[in-house]
Order: structure tokens, then C-alpha cells, then sequence
């Protein structure tokens, strides 16, 4: 395609209505087409990036194979698309400032006056083409965070109505509302979609496509009355209804004909209907998975919110279809898990995951469980800060260093089996001081996680200031821990292993973020599979 094609999404009414998912079928059914598509999120806050926002607030922090943290909407752009997201596909109101006052420091406005129009908006304007000047995808699908209303996010549609002018029919706007229904009228309003609509306007920009969220059924004459007061041509206007899984809304969207309309609005060919075979072949073995009796996994960490643990939370529930079974996450608040209450807590669970996270609380807990896990051979997967609680609970009651801890908790521990990396030691500006993003691993063969990558060479990513210390190492190995996959330039540990048990298994990296829909993770299909056969050789 010679010409970038451009697609806003925004939002009215409410948050949480799932712009994320909306833009990612969008992208999943034009991707399905052939077309090279990315998707783009601008968060209007402050902040420089996501990375030191706490996850009660904002769910997860998700990174990217180059190392940047970003918004957990990438994660389902990637999930849904099996492709990688970049530094560019997440902009923050922060980084666009931040861009500007640099250059103005730097004297590049030379003495102007700097506002917010033009000076912002074209930084705005900027992020968004890049991505289709120098990466030359033929769509861009550019997801606005907040609600049309929200002071922060005027820049962004003034932006988004400068583009709509110059690039013509090579720009298009979506605009994803809620219909709510009223259980004393017995009636869906359209009212709060209206008034949305009319507030996007004001600021200049038509939606050309308007997506309706709801609990219950649109009738066509609830669409044709919504076409008619906000300007929109009837079959544009299209429902988006709860469905039992995020992964059906695509196919929900292209029942509708979205994909076409949006093809026919920006003058591109309508052609064949999209390669989704793939993906109805997921979905179906999903629902047969959904019938059966669900395996629960305990998911053992300090935030409680779904959100939080968004990429776990997805990779498991994927791991279970391809396993043809339902995977239910089980989250254990570990500030509340002590020696007394850990067998009531864990009860019926298949399998653990110790979460990762930041700072001390909730570790005792973590501690306790990890215990549990190993001394009755349960599989339990350690991810991060999970893998460096197995590493020292080891330490603790089989090394028999009662007072081994990571740095992190403890500075003057005299056991530091997990300490920080001498370069990191000066840093004191919080944010992107870790490692962050993809790094090689070996995979030691014949080892469990060997087994489940089958390959040795693997590339994970990482988002952690702390290391596995390798001083410790003999000892670990001598006692049954074996450390398994190594960051083959520094030495690094990456992963170990207690062969002996069922399946215990701690990665230093995050393997939840690269965990897609057609390419399910392999140490999470491989743990799904392993407490699927404890529980069944427990049960007979
Ligand atoms: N807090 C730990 C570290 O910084 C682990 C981080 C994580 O779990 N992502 O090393």
C-alpha cells in the first residue's frame, strides 16, 4: 500500500469500556487482510512513562522487547496480534512535554512563544506518522487513553482533527461509547452516546464510526435513532456486546462488517474476507475448554486488582485452552498467608504462581507459600520477584541461612543470595533504571525448562533492578537447585529449577509478556499441563 492509513479511537461516556480490545480486533481483522498494521496508545497523563505508577492504580506495567515500560493496553495489542510493540506505540502527555521543552531548551523554537497549539500538537502529530513514515505500516491504529471531556485530553483531539483535515480519507475516527440500560424503564438510552458525540464535535472532530457498548441486544432502530443525531451513516454505527471472552469481539466486530466499512470509508478495496481461520480455530477449542471442570491456580502476590497481573493472568488462561482446559486464576493475597492459615489458603489449588513485584511487603507470605509448594511437591512457577523469593526461601530452610534475603528487603543482610548489579548501585532517579526489555538466554539441556522451549537458545524480557548474586551458586546446585539458563554475556542467572520436584520452576524474566493467543507461551503451557497431572494423580 502506498499511502499510511491513520485510525483514532477514542472514548466517551466512561473508562473501562475496552478501547484497548475495540482497537486490537480493528487491527487483528485489517492484519487478517494482509495489511502490515501496529497500534499505538497516547496516555494523557503526566507521567513520563508507566514505569513508576503503582499497579493498584494502573494494572500492570507491560514491557516491550526494547526495553520500554509501557501501558497494559500493548500487551493486547500484542496478544491479539502477535506482533511487537515499540518505545513509539505508547506516548504519554509527560514524554510529548517533556520532547518539546527539551527542544525549546536546546533553542530549536528560536525565541518563539511555546503553546499547546501548534507546539504540542505537532508532537502529537509527529508521534503519530512516525510510525507510518519510517516504519511504513499500512495502518496505524492510534488509541486515545481517557474520556472525550477530559481537560487532558483536548490536545490530543485537536491533533486528531488536524490529521482528519490534512490526510483526507487517510484518516478515520472511531468513537467507542456506552449504551446503559435502565432496569426500572426497561430501556437502553442513547442519551450519554449523544451527548458524547456532541462533545467530541465541539472539539471539532465527526466520528466516522461509532461502536456501542452494551449488556443487551440493539435494536435497529436504537442504531438508526443514534446515526441520525450524531452524523453517522446507519451501518456505521455497530454494537459492541459483552461477550464470555475478549478474544470473540473480533469475530463479533466482523459480523458486523466493521472491517469492511472501514475499508470502503478509507477508499481501499474490499477483496476477500479475512484469513481469521486461525483464530476461530482458538476460539473453538476455547469454548470446549470452558466446559470443563476448571483447574485452579493459586496466583500469589500483594495487588489486589485483575488489572495488576493483567499478562499472568492472560498467559494461563491461554496455556488452559491449549491444554483443552479451563484455567482458573485464584489470586492469594500473600500480606494475609502465614504457617497457619497456608494449607486452607492453597486448598484445591493445582498449581501456584508467585507473583513479581517491588519492595518488602507481602514477602513473609510469599515465603510461606513457596515452602508449602516445594516441601509438598505442588507445581509453582516463579516469575521475577517470585523467582528471587524461591531463591532465598531456599537459602533460608535448606541452605540453612535463616537470614538470606535479597538487598531489596534487607541492605545489610549477610546472606545477600539476591543482590543488585554494581552499575545500579549510584542510581537514584527512579524511573528506567532496571533491566529492561529482551536478553539472550541458555538453556541448560535436559532441564525442565529446556524441555518445555524445546531450544536452548531463548529471549525473554526483563524488568528488574536485583540479580540472582552467582557467588552463591555452588551451594545451590550442590542442594538440589540447579541453576538452568544463564545470560550468556554476563553470567547472569536466568532461571533455576529443582529438578527433583513435579514442576518448580523460577524465571528471572517475564515470560507473560510474549504469551499470545496463536502462540501460547511455552513454560506457561507446559506449567498449565503439569498441575493438570498432579491434580488428576492426586485425585486417584
Ligand atoms: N523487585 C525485584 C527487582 O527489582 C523484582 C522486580 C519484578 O518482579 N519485576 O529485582
Amino acid at each position: 500500500m502506498k499511502e499510511t492509513k491513520y485510525i483514532f479511537v477514542t472514548g466517551g461516556v466512561a473508562s473501562s469500556l475496552g478501547k484497548g480490545i475495540i482497537s486490537s480486533s480493528i487491527g487483528k481483522l485489517l492484519q487478517a487482510r494482509g495489511y502490515k498494521v501496529t497500534i499505538q496508545k497516547f496516555d494523557p497523563y503526566i507521567n513520563i512513562d508507566p514505569g513508576t505508577l503503582n499497579p493498584y492504580e494502573h494494572g500492570e506495567c507491560y514491557v516491550t522487547v526494547d526495553g520500554h515500560e509501557a501501558d497494559l493496553d500493548l500487551g493486547h495489542y500484542e496478544r491479539f496480534l502477535s506482533i511487537h510493540t515499540a518505545k513509539e506505540n505508547n506516548l504519554t502527555t509527560g514524554r510529548i512535554y517533556k520532547s518539546v521543552i527539551d527542544k525549546e531548551r536546546r533553542g530549536d523554537y528560536l525565541g518563539r512563544t511555546i503553546q499547546v497549539v501548534p507546539h504540542i500538537t505537532d508532537e502529537i502529530k509527529r508521534n503519530v506518522m512516525l510510525l507510518g513514515n519510517r516504519y511504513k505500516f499500512d495502518f496505524v491504529i492510534t488509541e486515545i487513553g481517557g474520556t472525550v471531556g477530559d481537560i487532558e485530553s483536548l490536545p490530543y483531539l485537536e491533533s486528531i482533527r488536524q490529521l482528519k483535515w490534512e490526510l483526507g480519507q487517510n484518516a478515520l475516527c472511531v468513537h467507542l461509547t456506552y449504551v446503559p440500560y435502565l432496569a426500572a424503564a426497561g430501556e437502553l438510552k442513547t442519551k450519554p452516546t449523544q451527548h458524547s458525540v456532541k462533545e467530541l464535535q465541539s472539539a471539532g472532530v465527526q466520528p466516522d464510526i461509532l461502536v456501542l457498548r452494551t449488556e443487551h441486544e440493539l435494536s435497529l432502530s436504537l442504531r438508526k435513532k443514534v446515526a441520525l443525531f450524531c452524523n453517522v451513516e446507519e451501518h456505521s454505527v455497530v454494537q459492541s456486546i459483552d461477550a464470555p471472552t475478549i478474544y470473540e469481539v473480533p469475530l463479533l466486530m466482523q459480523a458486523q462488517d466493521l472491517d469492511v466499512t472501514i475499508l470502503k470509508k478509507m477508499g481501499l478495496p474490499v477483496g476477500e474476507t479475512p484469513q481469521m481461520a486461525p483464530w476461530r480455530a482458538f476460539l473453538d477449542r476455547r469454548r470446549k475448554a470452558e466446559q470443563t471442570e476448571p483447574l485452579h491456580i493459586a496466583l500469589v502476590g500483594k495487588y489486589d486488582l485483575q488489572d495488576a497481573y493483567k499478562s499472568i493472568r492472560e498467559a494461563l488462561s491461554q496455556a488452559g485452552t491449549y491444554n483443552d482446559r479451563k484455567v482458573e486464576v485464584d489470586f492469594v493475597n500473600s500480606e494475609k498467608l502465614t504457617e497457619a492459615n497456608i494449607e486452607k489458603a492453597l486448598k484445591g489449588m493445582a498449581g501456584i504462581v508467585i507473583g513479581p513485584g517491588f519492595g518488602e511487603r507481602g514477602i513473609p507470605g510469599k515465603f510461606v507459600a513457596i515452602q508449602y509448594a516445594r516441601t509438598h511437591d505442588i507445581p509453582c512457577f516463579g516469575i521475577c520477584l517470585g523467582m528471587q523469593c524461591m531463591a532465598i526461601e531456599f537459602a533460608r530452610n535448606v541452605l540453612g541461612y535463616s537470614d538470606a534475603n535479597s538487598r531489596e528487603m534487607d541492605e545489610k543482610t549477610p546472606h545477600n543470595v539476591i543482590d543488585i548489579m554494581e552499575e545500579q548501585k549510584s542510581i537514584t532517579n527512579m524511573g528506567g533504571t532496571m533491566r529492561l526489555g529482551a536478553y539472550e538466554c541458555v538453556l541448560q539441556k535436559g532441564s525442565k525448562a529446556y524441555k518445555a522451549y524445546g531450544k536452548e537458545h531463548i529471549q525473554e524480557r526483563h524488568r528488574h533492578r536485583y540479580e540472582f548474586n552467582n557467588l552463591y551458586k555452588e551451594e545451590y546446585e550442590a542442594a538440589g537447585m540447579k541453576c538452568v539458563g544463564i545470560n550468556p554475556e554476563s553470567d547472569l542467572v536466568e532461571v533455576v529449577e529443582i529438578p527433583t520436584l513435579k514442576w518448580f520452576i523460577g524465571t528471572q524474566f517475564h515470560p507473560e509478556y510474549s504469551s499470545t493467543v496463536l502462540n501460547p507461551h511455552p513454560l506457561f503451557v507446559s506449567f498449565v499441563k503439569a498441575s493438570i497431572d498432579a491434580a488428576s494423580e492426586a485425585s486417584v
